[in-house]
């Protein structure tokens, strides 16, 4: 069963105006799609990997043969990446954390505006493209950090509780080069309640 690019949970509008309506189009039409195609595409030469979920692949990649290892790297990272993006972000959204997270960033971060202030710049620190994190390390504490291109925090032996694009293509109609005013508003979409999922689920 080849991956499949799941349904946006919202429309193409509805994260305006932090993020316009033809940003999300493209990036979920074409960047994200093409991710999911190139992936499909590589793993179609060892398709035993079909029967692995996409945590397990990315978790190891070693155990991917050299001939498809930096394409899946790269667009099995993609498709991956995209799909908590997207989902973690929404109409309506933004606020303060909630529940047993909003607990844990605290004592690991201070105040939300610390926290804020760090996966910021931790977003505007990555040069080039690649994502800024809040990740959840196997003794269950919380590390935000980066990664380049579309390395996830999987590789790492993290879980991925949030995450902001920090590729150009996901900010540059809108904001152009001024990335640092699209990390600043996207906290207004981000949505808290999936957050908290993923930190109690691990899922
Ligand atoms: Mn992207």
């Amino acid at each position: 069963m080849a991956f499949e690019l799941q349904s946006l949970p919202y429309g193409y509008n509805a994260l305006e105006p932090s993020i316009d309506a033809q940003t999300v189009e493209l990036h979920y039409t074409k960047h994200h799609t093409a991710y999911l195609n190139n992936l499909n595409g590589a793993l179609e030469k060892h398709p035993e990997f079909f029967n692995y979920s996409i945590e397990k692949i990315l978790s190891d990649l070693n155990q991917i043969p050299e001939d498809i290892r930096t394409t899946v790297r790269n667009n099995g990272g993609g498709y991956y990446n995209h799909t908590i993006y997207w989902n973690i972000m929404g109409p309506n959204k933004g606020g303060e954390p909630v529940g047993t997270l909003a607990a844990a960033l605290k004592q690991a971060f201070g105040d939300f505006a610390s926290f804020k202030k760090d996966l910021e710049k931790t977003g505007m620190g990555r040069f080039g493209s690649g994502w800024a994190w809040l990740s959840k390390k196997s003794d269950g504490s919380l590390l935000i950090h980066s990664t380049p291109n579309q390395d996830t925090p999987l590789a790492e032996g993290l879980f991925p509780i949030i995450g902001v694009d920090v590729w150009e293509h996901a900010y540059y109609l809108k904001y152009q080069n001024r990335r640092a005013e699209y990390l600043s508003n996207w906290w207004n979409v981000v949505n808290w309640e999936e957050a908290e999922r993923r930190f109690v689920s691990g899922q």
